[in-house]
């Protein structure tokens, strides 16, 4: 007879799959073995104490018990619930779209424990935000769109800003376009031969690079006044167009 081992993660939930009458299947993000599905079985059943703690948007430890194939979840002990952002419609539909993306990216059940730690670290600053008094509701777009441009980076899909991605000849002031094709930002002229291009300005570019450059802790320091919306929905389109790019 084969035993079942158990397995402790730390675990980020992501999604939940209805699978039958009483079961779910839960996808999780883990720092042990990255992306992973685990049956809840029973947890539907009204007095099922697993399912609060198993919320989407949820971290905790996750003990699952193994054999082959897919485990089964046995145990989990809940360490944070971003109880904020699930109070903040702003925030909450930010991280949902993002949620989204994440899931549409990481397909694999493989240990990243860099993009573990993103992911962490960017839901911690969203429910940090959320949860002050006087939020700036911008800081959701920055971390947003900062968590997207650094997960993409961290998955090998680093999107280029210093310098054009065609022909990495210097980038001229007023005067740049992205192409999701070509992986950033290109000059005027390579631009010409591109027909799927996005106008971006200076204060976009420089977005990107301080993003790319800097820590995701880091980037509560950037600074963006509400003229500056304009700038965040340009580049909203330019982050989805990336992603749309890589997961088709
Ligand atoms: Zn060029």
């Amino acid at each position: 007879m084969t035993r079942n081992m158990e397995y402790k993660y730390n675990a980020i939930v992501l999604n939940k799959i209805d699978t039958g009458e009483t079961d779910r299947v839960y996808v999780v993000y883990t720092r042990e073995a990255g992306r992973i599905l685990a049956r809840a079985i029973g947890v539907k059943k009204p007095n099922a104490k697993l399912a609060g703690n198993l919320e989407s948007i949820t971290q905790c430890e996750i003990f699952l018990a193994k054999g082959k194939g897919r485990g089964n979840i046995t145990g989990v002990i809940p360490m944070e619930n971003f109880l904020a952002i699930k109070e903040n419609i702003f925030a909450l539909e930010k991280v949902f779209g993002v949620m989204k993306i994440f899931n549409r990216l990481m397909t694999q059940e493989e240990k990243d424990e860099k993009t573990f730690q993103l992911l962490l670290e960017y839901l911690l600053m969203m429910n940090d935000e959320a949860g002050k008094a006087e939020k700036d509701i911008l800081k959701f777009d920055i971390y947003t769109l900062g968590f997207i441009f650094k997960l993409l980076q961290n998955l090998g899909y680093k999107q280029e800003a210093k310098k054009c991605a065609v022909c990495a000849g210097k980038l001229i002031s007023g005067e740049n376009y992205f192409s999701a094709e070509r992986g950033g930002i290109i000059c005027s002229n390579c631009a010409k031969q591109e027909t799927k291009k996005i106008r971006i300005n200076d204060e976009g570019v420089k977005f990107i690079r301080i993003v790319l450059e800097n820590k995701m802790e880091n980037l509560g320091k950037i600074k963006l006044e509400k003229k500056n919306l304009n700038n965040l929905n340009n580049l909203k389109i330019i982050v989805r167009e990336a992603v749309r790019w890589i997961t088709n």
